[in-house]
């Protein structure tokens, strides 16, 4: 079709993981999502706000999400002015690179990391860098001084679950001469964040998710927290009514139930740990992870094996197309039941 732009006709679109239909009758560890309801005053916050009628669906939620933006600085230790609330993270992703990076410029990011960074440049039509990692986990042949427009730093990383030091998150601040954008989808079941080098660099965004560490996925809410300037970009660009009536009420109560986040944390990093124990007494290949999922090879490097025997058994976890990845899986953490049911499978596949 020649009405459609050509970097949109020509490019592959990004294949978020597996979805299967009948979601219940799987053990489903193939998109890191948190295997444990939200908070129960989630629950409570949408009913209240449906009311019997649903009759405030019929109003605009609030277009600035502002008690939303009070709550997460209140939480996080900063003024409003320097958060924006998201349809999920991938939302803030989208227009940090449309307010930054205009058509042929360039942004960068580490391989592998979230690969969806390079589906939003190409919408943009900017243009793509990718960086890999050394056995010392810095990343390769980073420029002293890096001037693409962005640079999106995912920390821990996904899929390999490890996140970079603090210390070197800021030597990468300093070597930035455009926005560093620390997507810390995976922090809150890390030991460490990022949040202090945004006070500290003018050039630092962090982005956050409640998709994973809050359990809403389905509710599409993430985060950014930056300079008032760029928060002030952001808002210019983003759909006015971004987050709906029911996203803005589940967020409040989840941020700030912070005793129920705590808790929910603690089991899937404790499981986490189990985990990773055990399929390295198995010997696997187990990188140490600070995310709520584990990247792991088994003894003959053969992911598409094992993949295909847990799936056989109707457990999901991510096999990674690319050849770099090929050897291990992605495996989100699961209930200790689940993980127990996982790791049964994958002893009897061998
Ligand atoms: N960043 C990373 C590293 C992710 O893995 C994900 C989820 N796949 C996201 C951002 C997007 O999260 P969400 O849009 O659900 O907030």
């Amino acid at each position: 079709m020649n009405q459609l732009r050509h970097n949109i006709a020509t490019m592959q679109g990004y294949v978020p993981g597996f979805q299967p239909d009948d979601i219940a009758s799987w053990i489903k560890l193939n998109t890191n999502e948190n295997p444990y309801p939200p908070s129960p005053r989630v629950k409570e916050a949408i009913i209240a706000e449906l009311g019997s009628e649903g009759d405030l669906l019929r109003t605009y939620p609030s277009a600035s999400s502002q008690k939303l933006r009070e709550t997460a600085a209140h939480l996080y230790g900063f003024d409003p002015s320097w958060i924006i609330m998201a349809n999920g993270s991938d939302e803030v992703l989208n227009n940090l690179i449309r307010a930054c990076a205009g058509e042929g410029e360039e942004i960068g990011y580490v391989h592998p990391s979230y690969s969806y960074y390079s589906t939003l440049a190409e919408i943009q039509g900017a243009r793509v860098r990718t960086f890999g990692l050394g056995d010392d986990f810095r990343i390769k042949d980073f420029p002293e001084r890096y001037e693409g427009k962005l640079f999106f730093l995912t920390t821990p990383n996904s899929p390999l679950g490890r996140a970079f030091p603090l210390s070197y998150v800021e030597e990468l601040a300093q070597r930035c001469t455009g926005l560093l954008v620390v997507d810390e989808a995976y922090a809150d079941f890390c030991k460490w964040n990022a949040l202090e080098l945004v006070k500290k660099y003018d050039n630092v965004v962090v982005t956050r998710t409640l998709s994973k560490s809050y359990a809403l996925a389905g509710m599409r809410l993430g985060l950014a927290v930056a300079r008032p300037e760029i928060i002030a970009a952001l808002d210019k660009i983003r759909d006015h009514y971004n987050l709906d009536r029911l996203a803005q009420v589940a967020c409040v109560a989840a941020l700030q139930d912070q005793d129920y986040f705590r808790e929910s944390c603690r089991k899937i990093v404790e499981t986490r740990e189990w985990f990773s124990k055990e399929l390295l007494q198995i010997g696997y290949d187990v990188i140490s992870s600070q995310g709520n999922f584990v990247f792991a090879s088994s003894p003959d490097k053969n992911g598409k094996r094992v993949y295909d025997g847990l799936y056989s058994r109707k457990i999901l976890v991510r096999l990674l197309s690319d050849p770099l990845l090929a050897h291990g899986l992605r495996i989100s953490i699961g209930t200790r039941e689940e993980m127990e049911k996982t790791l049964s499978a994958i002893k009897e596949i061998g």
